[in-house]
């Protein structure tokens, strides 16, 4: 059966088509700039990767456009074929705890959660929108970041803050990237074949989040309300003193808004090393003697080391711990700045196996305590399957 698994953003529309139960990726691609006058999209198939501009201005011409180069390149003979398209919906709320299948009613429950994620939400439901109108056979599934998380308990999901705050406004941890850290711990999980398993899943990438998760449910997770919270990231701040605001607000003179933004966009490595939020270019500075970078890569890896540790208390000792996403799969040396930083709960690198991109794989020393995977994320996959799965109920 095929399936398509869409993440649409305010001016980006991204795609891969599987075949399932295979996991068989058929094709996959991009719509960029949409809405602007340079837009153009890419789609990869049978080892090929072409690449046109096209007048693309709303999300709509996007996915017409996909749908007869699917049929124009003979990916598809009938549209028919896909039975299924599974939607990236960034904020479901605490309202849906699990994928979902997408009609009127729900869309419009969704959409009570776009002022939690304004720069998200609306975007993923342009592209919903679209789907529907262009493959109105196929079942439409929203599979939401923040589903996974819901598992927590109040006693890790509510703030130290006056608690009408929660009951009227809804201001709580809900945690994101849930479809990743949900993907690797199945991956894991199947992989020791514990069912009981209890993890530690950090997905490190140009965002960043450490999941701590006993049995299937997850007991806390670092991002919060927003994804600003937790870990240091490449342009995120991360967790900081809230009274900073009021004070920096006041001395720049400059808006709550403004900010806020400042701490989205050029804090974290970014912010701190001054060259760049890609811990590739961090790692040339380092080599090259920039000694801001190296107090850039040492916080970051110090903060995910800090999580780590408090995660393992709160599981009362982790099984296994796993690294994701563009740093935790590719850059071996974060790997060895964050396991450098633990050596408290036992944990040691193997180097030799450290030292690989990408793979699936034990990079942890024999006598490590707790072990330490590197398992590739597939956040795509895991959207396609939740909608197979919804697609076969
Ligand atoms: P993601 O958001 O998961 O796509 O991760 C993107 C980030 O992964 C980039 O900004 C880089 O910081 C990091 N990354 C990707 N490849 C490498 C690499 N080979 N070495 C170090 N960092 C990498």
């Amino acid at each position: 059966m095929k399936i398509i698994s869409i993440n649409a953003g305010s001016s980006s529309l991204k795609f891969t088509l599987f075949e399932l139960p295979e996991r068989t990726t058929i094709a996959s691609g991009t719509f960029e700039k949409i809405g602007l006058e340079d837009s153009f999209y890419t789609i990869k198939y049978n080892g090929e990767k072409i690449r046109k501009e096209a007048s693309i201005p709303t999300h709509t011409e996007a996915v017409d456009t996909l749908m007869k180069e699917l049929l124009d390149m003979n990916i598809v003979s009938s549209l028919d074929e896909i039975e299924g398209v599974g939607h990236r919906i960034v904020h479901g709320g605490s309202e849906f705890t699990e994928s979902v299948v997408l009609n009127d009613d729900v869309v419009k429950r969704i959409s009570a959660y776009n002022e939690y994620a304004p720069l998200h939400n609306p975007a993923n439901l342009l592209g919903v929108e679209a789907f529907r109108k262009a493959l109105p056979n196929a079942i439409q599934v929203g599979v939401f970041d923040t589903s996974f998380h819901q598992s927590m308990d109040e006693i890790h999901y509510l703030y130290p803050v006056p608690y009408e705050w929660y009951e009227k406004y809804g201001v709580r941890r809900y945690g994101f990237h849930g479809t990743s850290h949900k993907y690797v711990y199945n991956e894991i999980k199947k992989f020791l074949g514990k069912d009981n398993l209890k993890a530690i899943t950090c997905h490190i990438g140009n965002g960043g989040s450490v999941t701590a998760i006993d049995s299937g449910k997850v007991i806390e997770t670092s991002m919060g309300f927003t994804p600003l919270a937790g870990l240091m990231m490449g342009t995120r701040s991360g967790d900081i003193d809230p009274s900073i605001l009021e004070f920096i607000c006041n001395k720049k003179g400059i808006t709550i808004g403004e900010a806020t933004n400042e701490l989205n966009k050029k804090s974290g490595l970014l912010g701190v090393s001054g060259v760049s939020s890609d811990s590739r270019d961090i790692e040339d500075a380092i080599a090259s003697g920039n000694e801001r970078a190296k107090l850039a890569q040492d916080i970051y890896a110090s903060k995910v080391a800090n999580y780590i540790a408090m995660y393992n208390n709160m599981l009362d000792g982790a099984d296994v711990i796993v690294f994701t996403a563009g740093l935790g799969e590719n850059s071996k040396d974060m790997r060895e700045a964050i396991v450098s930083r633990i050596h408290s709960l036992g944990v040691t690198l193997d180097l030799d196996a450290n030292n690989m991109r990408g793979e699936f794989k034990c990079v942890s020393s024999k006598d490590s305590k707790i072990p330490v995977y590197v398992v590739p994320t597939n956040e795509e996959l895991m959207i396609a399957l939740d909608t197979y799965d919804l697609k076969n109920k």
